[in-house]
């Protein structure tokens, strides 16, 4: 199950929509990111399709090296919407290469990219999946 939260711009009323649980994937040898939804109902389902045969054991372990979760993030600078590896170290904004780019789940306190004067709200429950 998978929680929305809702951050909102306490000034301009710009908001930000964040789901808890990230963008879990698998990367496949030629470094292609699958994702998927439900981890644990479609994993193997992704690997099948990956692999082209229903793993073993030993691949599931080998695919498992090869999973992370890509969190949704937002430019502070820009605005630009995107997706970060978990693995991977902060990176600069694609866009505008700001390096003020935040974990949407983490908005709360930080300064709105639309009117660059407010500031995010606590945020809010909105949906459940
Ligand atoms: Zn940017
Ligand atoms: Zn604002």
């Amino acid at each position: 199950m998978a929680a929305q939260t809702t951050f909102t711009c306490m000034r301009c009323g710009f908001s930000v929509e964040a789901w808890d649980d990230g963008n879990p994937f698998v990367e496949a040898p030629d470094g292609k990111k699958h994702y998927f939804y439900h981890p644990g109902g479609d994993y193997k389902a992704v690997i099948t399709g990956i692999l082209g045969h229903v793993p073993s054991a030993k691949d599931l372990r080998m695919m498992q090296k090869h999973s992370g979760n890509d969190s949704d993030c937002i430019c502070l600078g820009c605005g630009e919407r995107g997706r970060r590896d978990s693995r991977k170290d902060e990176s600069p904004c694609g866009r505008c290469g700001s390096v003020k780019v935040v974990d949407t789940n983490r908005l709360a306190g930080h300064p709105c990219p639309s009117c660059k004067e407010g500031r995010f709200d606590p945020g809010r429950m909105t949906a459940i999946s």
